[in-house]
């Protein structure tokens, strides 16, 4: 506990709030969400040779009202994105998504009728990770990116800010 001290005295005079915040930004527990081949990527890196769990990311949650980011590992299909939406709208704030691969971030090779062209049409997403599919370490790399963006904005008061703002740029258009 003792090297989160200087960055809990920073925060100044709410020690017990910046300490849930840490442990909020060092748990990012996943909500369990594999979509296609992108998640046997996913279930690689929480397998012991890549071992998600040094990040403090091993608890696969498969109840939303238990989980801070969605994983979307995979292509959405239309008949998916409606579900999808609503394990999303059952996670407790705050919370986020993390879209792995090409076809979750822009549909991929599936450019065709059955497939959302980017699952951030049903869910805002804070990082977008390329790659078919991106490998288990690139998936660290997009978490730990996450986790100082959590770090930054604990409560994600800034991101619900802007989508707010983005949801309402969209209606005036
Ligand atoms: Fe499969 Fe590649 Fe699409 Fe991932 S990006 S779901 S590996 S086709």
């Amino acid at each position: 506990m003792a090297i989160f001290a200087p960055e809990i005295s920073e925060k100044g005079g709410k020690p017990l709030e910046a300490v849930a915040d840490l442990a909020r930004g060092l748990s990012l527990w996943p909500v369990t969400m594999g979509l296609a081949c992108c998640a046997i990527e996913m279930m690689a890196t929480a397998a012991p040779r890549f071992d998600i769990a040094r990040f403090g990311s091993e608890v696969f949650r498969a109840s939303p009202r238990h989980a801070d980011v969605m994983l979307v590992s995979g292509r959405v299909s239309h008949k998916m994105a409606t579900i999808m939406r609503n394990i999303y709208d059952q996670m407790a704030d705050p919370k986020w998504v993390i879209s792995m691969g090409a076809c979750a971030s822009s549909g991929g090779i599936f450019n065709n009728y059955a497939v959302v062209q980017g699952c951030d049409h049903v869910v805002p997403v804070d990082i977008y990770l390329p790659g078919c599919p991106p490998r288990p370490e690139m998936l660290l790399g997009a978490l730990l990116a996450l986790r100082d963006h959590v770090k930054e904005d604990p409560l994600g008061k800034r991101r619900e800010e802007a989508i707010r703002k983005a949801e309402a740029a969209a209606l005036k258009a």
